[in-house]
């Protein structure tokens, strides 16, 4: 096209259009014939505009930018993009509710998704982090029930707090991300006013092969800023793409938001006698033990042009560490490296690396993976399929190898090894008595709230979970629920 003709209209295989008002009839009104095989086409592709949405995360809007380091890290690590100060890698994040569907609200009381891709000369590099330091459960295996009690009961197809209680109360490693979700981070402003925390502790290995662990701290620039929960409810009817909208529109404004990355790094001996069983993703590593290290700068500066090809198709997974950057025994971890890219085969295929929002943009992809559904590339063309061979394909490289770790025990179905300070108690109590006394009042309102609708041996049965954390805690909330008997 010279850009002076009308472009005309095709079929999916580039053959023009005539008539896209009228269907083909046998006469005026008549039926519709079969021989319209444009109309055939168009209804077929519209029924299959959708794809499975995500089970978790399924609402959510993305932007791409950059990551700047600060300082060089290659003392600890030779993941590349760490290793000079002022380098720039660029990247993608999708942001997220976590419990909702497609089109639910955005501001609702739910921790948020933090993902992102950075595009590194290593390959691609995927934090999966939340707004949130912390998890409700510890091990992956209690991942799929867990999420059923926080989504729609089986039978009204309605959200259930007795469900969600229910399955908290049993579960009492979930108190302080509980803590967390009805404190006034619980409802985020918007996505700009949020940090990101990897909450996964990660094995950081240098050229020497000496190894620390390290967990991530997105610190916003621009303050962290929650909505209350009037507005929050009013803004989920006025305009449930809230969140989405502030982050489309503060970039198209040029106003880019930016945030400062640290690392909490502890030195790798440490793990097995420090005074929390590190891994476990329902504690922090407390500042004053692992201060924070700044090692950089994230900005979003550029909108998706198109959101299903570049937002919706994204995918990210935690299994995605480049050379210097190794997983921990975190069970939550060990669980997502298996799941994350598990849902996106299913979601969108076996080939969903060749969508260009997910392939490596400064890394080249070497490998024998061929066929499946939608190869859409040249898939290897005439080189060689398989290796070793003696044809000059791609081989494997040692000093990518992974480090070697000592592993010891029975293998079998067993909790963490507890440490000295292990509990489900502690860090909630600290967090409660760390808010201000109005933050407080609201966090003890929010539950107490929730609570109302929720069967009395359940709110009994979480009640002496709030006490352990903390008496006035517990107190307040049986207080406002008017519980006197505890008898817990
Ligand atoms: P610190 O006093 O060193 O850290 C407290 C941290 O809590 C702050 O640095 C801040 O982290 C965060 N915070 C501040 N206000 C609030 C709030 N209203 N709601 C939630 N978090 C807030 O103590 P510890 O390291 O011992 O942590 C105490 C408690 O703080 C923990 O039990 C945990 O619940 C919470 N917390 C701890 C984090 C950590 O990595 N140690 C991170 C976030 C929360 P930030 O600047 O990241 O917002």
């Amino acid at each position: 096209m010279n850009g002076k003709e009308k472009e005309t209209i095709t079929s999916q295989h580039g053959i023009p259009v005539g008539d896209n008002q009228n269907s083909v009839t046998a006469g005026p009104s008549g039926p519709t014939l079969l021989e319209d095989v444009y109309l055939i086409e168009k209804l077929a592709n519209f029924n299959r505009e959708r794809i499975p949405e995500r089970i978790v995360h399924a609402k959510g809007a993305g932007a791409f930018g950059y990551f700047e380091a600060k300082k060089d890290m290659s003392k600890y690590t030779k993941a590349r993009f760490l290793g000079k100060a002022g380098k720039k890698t660029p990247l993608f994040v999708r942001f997220s509710t976590v419990a909702g569907e497609k089109g639910s609200a955005d501001t609702v009381r739910d921790p948020r998704g933090f993902a992102i891709k950075f595009y590194t000369e290593d390959g691609n590099y995927d934090l999966v982090m939340n707004n949130t330091p912390v998890f409700f459960i510890r091990d992956g295996i209690k991942f799929p029930d867990f999420i059923h009690s926080q989504k729609k009961n089986p039978r009204t197809n309605t959200r259930d707090p007795n469900m969600a209680w229910d399955f908290w109360s049993h579960s009492p490693e979930s108190l302080h991300q509980v803590t967390i979700l009805f404190s006034d981070r619980g409802i985020p402003k918007d996505y700009r006013h949020m940090n990101g925390y990897s909450g996964h502790t990660f094995k950081w290995v240098n050229n020497r092969a000496e190894a620390v662990w390290v967990k991530y701290h997105f610190k916003t620039d621009q303050g962290v800023q929650n909505l209350p929960v009037e507005d929050a409810l009013r803004i989920a009817g006025e305009n449930p793409d809230y969140h989405t909208a502030d982050l489309f529109e503060s970039i198209e404004r040029g106003e880019y938001p930016s945030w400062t990355v640290y690392v909490q790094i502890m030195p790798y001996e440490d793990a097995w006698t420090y005074r929390f069983n590190p891994f476990d993703i329902t504690k922090v590593w407390p500042h004053s033990d692992y201060p924070l290290q700044e090692i950089g700068k994230l900005v979003l500066n550029k909108n998706p042009d198109n959101y299903f090809a570049e937002v919706e198709q994204s995918a990210f997974s935690p299994a995605n560490v480049v050379p210097g950057i190794e997983f921990s025994p975190d069970k939550m971890l060990q669980a997502r490296i298996f799941a994350y890219a598990d849902t996106d085969r299913y979601r969108l295929g076996v080939n969903y690396t060749s969508i260009p929002v997910n392939s490596p943009k400064n890394a080249s992809v070497s490998n024998y993976y061929r066929d499946g559904f939608m190869r859409v590339d040249d898939n290897g063309k005439g080189s060689v399929n398989y290796e070793p061979n003696s044809f000059g394909g791609p081989t494997e490289n040692m000093t990518y190898a992974r480090t070697k770790y000592g592993v010891e025990g029975h293998a079998g179905s067993t909790p963490y090894e507890k440490h000295a300070e292990d509990d489900d108690y502690t860090q909630a109590g600290n967090l409660y008595r760390m808010l201000p006394e109005d933050e407080k009042n609201r966090l003890v309102d929010n539950i107490a709230g929730d609570l109302k609708n929720v069967k009395p041996e359940i709110v009994k049965r979480q009640l002496a979970h709030f006490y352990k954390a903390d008496k006035d805690y517990g107190a307040r909330i049986a207080n406002e629920l008017k519980i006197k008997d505890l008898k817990v």
